[in-house]
């Protein structure tokens, strides 16, 4: 009963095998491997975007940080939620490699147009002393499972537009959003106003791939140039390329999300029937839920695993509520979700 994280799971096996495959004679190093001009003009296919440039890197923050770096100057100012992973999880490294600082939009999971007109007319006020405005960054799913309507997307892209910033896509669970709004990958990218995307792929069976898609190429050189001097640029880049080939082939990647979104709904329903309290509406494979610290205990003895919200399971109290997340990845067995129900 493992619902710590979707990181926290095996790599899916069809993954290993292409890693297997791949481990055959000779390929050119860096991202020159002919697998990575397939995966190229897959995601080129599935975004219906012709001309976008398509880099792989090892990690989502790797994803988020470069991508940041490219949209913006050491001077400008990333706006973001305050519960962006960029500001939360990613130890600066946003800031370290852009220069830039970020600003949060006042507000929970999901920024608002409002909040983030204001924001932006905030900024750049003060001349050469104050920062300047720079990209938005946008979490979908957001860091609290919710997803984002194409209409909501739009509407921050629009206000990005009306001050002529770019914005940046932090998908880490890209395709648990997709499946959720059921729309195409360029409807909820370039279509909506997004410029850049951080495609994720390890917390959905990948062993270490995301992906940055440049809807306009000319950004395209500057972020190879970032990667290499950010180091990380793969030599042996052949199994980054078939990592995401496996992950790309007869739609693993919706494939594996909607499973995973699927297990989430299950344990939701069953959560809801007993009575737990949600402290964020779940759309995708994420749950936040708050039920008595006596349930809790019953769980964590008998073996279940998850994070509990800023609370401890210590205590007298066995009423009292405590808040916890709950993630679902493709590959938990819905006997685990069943069981872990029963015991609840
Ligand atoms: C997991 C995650 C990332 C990437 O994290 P890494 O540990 O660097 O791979 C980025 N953004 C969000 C929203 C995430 O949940």
């Amino acid at each position: 009963m493992y619902f710590a994280s979707d990181n926290s799971g095996p790599v899916h096996p069809q993954v290993l095998a292409a890693l297997t495959e791949a481990n055959h004679g000779y390929q050119m190093a860096y991202g020159a491997d002919h697998l990575m001009n397939e995966v190229r003009d897959q995601i080129r296919g599935i975004f219906e975007a012709p001309g976008a440039a398509v880099y792989l890197v090892a990690t989502g923050t790797a994803a988020n940080s470069l991508a940041l770096a490219t949209l913006s100057k050491p001077w400008e100012t990333v706006f973001c939620s305050p519960v962006a992973h960029i500001h939360e999880d990613e130890c600066n490294a946003p800031e370290f490699y852009s220069g830039a600082k970020l600003t949060l939009v006042p507000g929970g999971d999901k920024m608002s147009p409002q909040a983030l007109t204001k924001s932006i007319q905030q900024e750049e006020n003060r001349g050469v002393h104050g920062p300047q405005r720079g990209p938005i960054s946008i979490t979908q799913v957001t860091e609290r499972g919710s997803v984002y309507s194409l209409a909501e997307l739009r509407a921050l892209c629009d206000v990005a537009k009306t001050y002529d910033l770019p914005v940046h896509l932090d998908g880490a669970r890209f395709s648990n959003a997709l499946v959720s709004l059921n729309c195409s990958p360029a409807e909820m990218t370039w279509k909506a106003g997004v410029d850049v995307v951080s495609f994720g792929g390890t917390k959905n069976g990948l062993l270490g791939v995301e992906a940055v898609i440049f809807f306009d190429e000319s950004k395209a050189w500057e972020f190879e140039l970032r990667r290499k001097r950010g180091a990380h640029l793969f030599s042996k880049h052949r199994y980054l390329s078939a990592q995401m080939a496996a992950y790309l082939q007869d739609d693993l990647w919706l494939e594996s999300a909607r499973k995973a979104n699927a297990n989430a709904a299950r344990l939701a329903e069953g959560l809801h029937a007993a009575g737990a309290e949600f402290l964020h509406e779940p759309q995708a494979n994420m749950i936040f839920a708050g039920f008595p610290r006596s349930q809790h205990k019953r769980l964590h003895e008998a073996g279940a695993i998850y994070h509990l919200w800023g609370d401890t399971l210590e205590g007298e109290d066995n009423d009292e509520l405590l808040a916890c997340r709950l993630v679902c990845d493709w590959s938990i067995g819905t006997d685990q979700i069943d069981r872990f129900l029963s015991l609840l």
